[in-house]
């Protein structure tokens, strides 16, 4: 069983899909483990330590040559990676809803595309969910970007030259991202407010201390589908949450947004009638913005700045926490192929649940139903 570790070549990304403590763990398996050189450099992993762990670090086709698994974090094309044996698998982010091209040539290609971003919200999966542990990193990366973008300070000071008011800071969507971005907040000694169209939030934006932000006034909407997912919410309640949304973010220095609904174009939160009633100075922080936005007028890695009001995100959030975010999606990778690993194989063999959620290509076919609607 010999894994290939990529170095990734996509614009912006800074992460690796092995380090050397899972290159050391995937060894321990069984496994034989080579990685492409300078694949760690941009996450603070230098070649030596990748070597002490056990792994050969070699040319791109040489570490390919025989691979039975490719671990990546965004998926590479498929023609890159010719000397990968037949039925390989390619364990990546495919962003499967936009990237049909991409996932038909590994059909072709014979090889079979692991999707981590279908990886089933279900409680034994946790360790392997990569969305999570790369959303954690994002909430909090968007509330340092933001306080670094203010020009005043985030806790309240009382200094002997006057008192300095604690910054107003408003989550919009409150997964995974949103609850680390509320947490970061309060730890900075932000005031901070939440909302979300799950109902089910509202006692973990208590908890963590914020103000939840909710329409009550339009009945009979949960917003929860399946998987906890967020769903397209009815024209009503839009209308109802563009108001409450208007009335509260006059009042904010920082807005956070985060809402995302799978295989959608992100919701639009923000109007930009609604950015010309926030405080000169404010700051949004985007963290919808490769998805579409979330904000009217957001560019990815731009600084937009509409009456005042400054408009921050960044295309690939977790990529500005290369070395944390490598660790964690490192260790989402192995948590999957070790929790399947059968030692008589040799190889990780996937169970039905988890391997029919994630497999996208197999047998030279599309087989994701997801994808092919066939469920
Ligand atoms: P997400 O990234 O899909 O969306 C971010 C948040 O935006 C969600 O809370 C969503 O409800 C909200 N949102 C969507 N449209 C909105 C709108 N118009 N206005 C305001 N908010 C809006 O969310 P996520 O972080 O992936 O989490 C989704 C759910 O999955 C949560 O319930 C989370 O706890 C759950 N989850 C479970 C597991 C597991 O069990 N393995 C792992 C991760 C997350």
């Amino acid at each position: 069983m010999r894994i290939a570790v990529l170095k990734e070549h996509a614009s912006g990304e800074t992460r690796v899909a092995a380090t050397p403590e899972t290159v050391k763990k995937f060894i321990g398996l069984g496994a034989e483990v080579a990685v492409e050189s300078e694949a760690g450099a941009t996450a603070s992993i230098s070649e030596s330590a990748y070597t002490e762990a056990g792994a050969a670090v070699a040319a791109r086709d040489a570490v390919l040559k025989g691979a039975d698994i490719v671990l990546g974090v965004q998926a590479p094309d498929a023609g890159s990676l010719a000397g990968a044996n037949s039925g390989a698998w390619v364990a990546a982010l495919f962003d499967p809803f936009c990237n049909r091209e991409l996932i038909e040539s590994y059909a072709k290609a014979g090889l079979e595309a692991l999707s981590m971003e279908f990886m089933p919200r279900i409680t034994r999966a946790q360790s392997m969910d990569v969305l999570s542990s790369q959303s954690n990193l994002a909430g909090y990366k968007a509330v340092i970007s933001a306080a670094d973008e203010y020009g005043r300070a985030f806790p309240m000071m009382m200094t002997a030259a006057g008192t300095v008011q604690a910054a107003r800071v408003f989550v919009m969507g409150v997964g995974v991202a949103g609850l680390q971005a509320i947490a970061t907040a309060k730890r900075l000694g932000a005031q901070v407010s939440a909302t979300d169209v799950r109902s089910a939030t509202k006692e973990q934006i208590a908890s963590l201390g914020a103000k939840p932000i909710f329409v009550e006034s339009v009945e009979g909407i949960e917003g929860e589908g399946s998987g906890g997912y967020a769903t397209e919410m009815s024209e009503e309640y839009q209308k109802a949450q563009a108001e409450l949304v208007s009335e509260h973010i006059a009042k904010q220095d920082i807005v956070i947004t985060t809402a995302l609904i799978p295989g959608r174009a992100a919701p639009r939160l923000i109007s930009d009638a609604q950015i010309a009633t926030m405080k000169p100075g404010s700051v949004i922080f985007d963290l919808a913005v490769a998805q579409g936005g979330n904000v009217e007028g957001s560019k990815p890695d731009e600084t937009a700045v509409s009456h005042g009001v400054k408009i921050i995100g960044f295309s690939n959030t977790a990529s500005h926490l290369a070395a944390d975010a490598s660790a964690l999606f490192s260790r989402n990778l192995f948590n999957f192929l070790s929790a399947f690993w059968d030692k008589e194989a040799g190889k990780p063999v996937l169970d039905e649940e988890i391997g029919d959620a994630v497999r996208l290509t197999q047998g030279g076919k599309v087989v994701n139903e997801r994808l092919t609607g066939a469920n």
